[in-house]
């Protein structure tokens, strides 16, 4: 099959763990951009939301413009995945303490929920995804918990009997960090997500240029799914 564009998937670069992730995404095929301000979002098909530390990212995310940008990106169709803060910041609900987020996926969070002894370790836990179940090495760093699971939402990964990993619609989350491990298999999942909304977008243009009678561009794709 003869290869469009590369899928672009935007890393927010503002603090935290972004390095690792621009090289997990390397590896399914598709190209990692940093993104430090709202408008380079309108460059990629896709946003990774890392880790870090959440207060410290909602304060650059207030002061860069970040909220209405990310919104728009949302509702433009355009795939989120957060990870650990990434996630917090996306959650309905956040607490310990509650705080400020985007709720662009119905999940509640508590922040730093394992306690002292358990602040950071890995284990393997069970996704569920396409239809497959596999064990997925899992990094948990001061991590979240999942403490409410919207009706929308879909549980895509557990770890002892625990929601770990979730999606509704474009929003993918995890309470773990998948970029600090040799697994692709999170990452190769959100590239899928990616290729298929940027597919549905591109399909969309296409159909109304078509209708006006103009050319248009191939749509980009990556090769976890070719
Ligand atoms: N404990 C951090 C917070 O609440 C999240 C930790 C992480 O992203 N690894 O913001």
């Amino acid at each position: 099959m003869a290869a469009g564009p590369r899928l672009k998937i935007g890393v927010l670069a503002l603090q935290g763990d972004f390095g690792m992730h621009a090289k997990a995404l390397a590896r399914c095929g598709a190209e990692a951009v940093e993104i430090r301000k709202p408008e380079q979002l309108a460059g990629v098909d896709g946003l990774i939301m890392p880790g870090g530390e959440s207060t410290t990212l909602l304060k650059l995310m207030h002061e860069w413009g970040f909220v209405p940008a990310l919104e728009k990106f949302h509702a433009e169709g355009r795939p989120i995945f957060g990870t650990c803060a990434g996630l917090i910041l996306l959650a309905r609900d956040v607490e310990n303490p509650p705080q400020f987020s985007l709720g662009l996926i119905d999940v509640g969070v508590e922040r730093n929920a394992y306690g002292r002894q358990k602040e950071s370790f890995e284990a393997h836990g069970e996704a569920m995804l396409a239809g497959r179940t596999t064990l997925v090495e899992m990094v948990f760093i001061r991590a979240p918990r999942i403490r409410r699971v919207g009706a929308g939402v879909e549980t895509l990964a557990a770890w002892r009997d625990e929601a770990v990993m979730a999606r509704q619609g474009n929003v993918l989350v995890a309470t773990f960090h998948p970029e600090l491990t040799d697994d692709p298999t999170v990452h190769q999942y959100f590239c899928e997500m990616v290729s298929r909304a940027a597919a549905r977008r591109r399909g969309a243009v296409r159909a109304a240029a078509d209708r006006r009678g103009e050319p248009v561009t191939e749509s980009p794709s990556c090769e976890a799914s070719r």
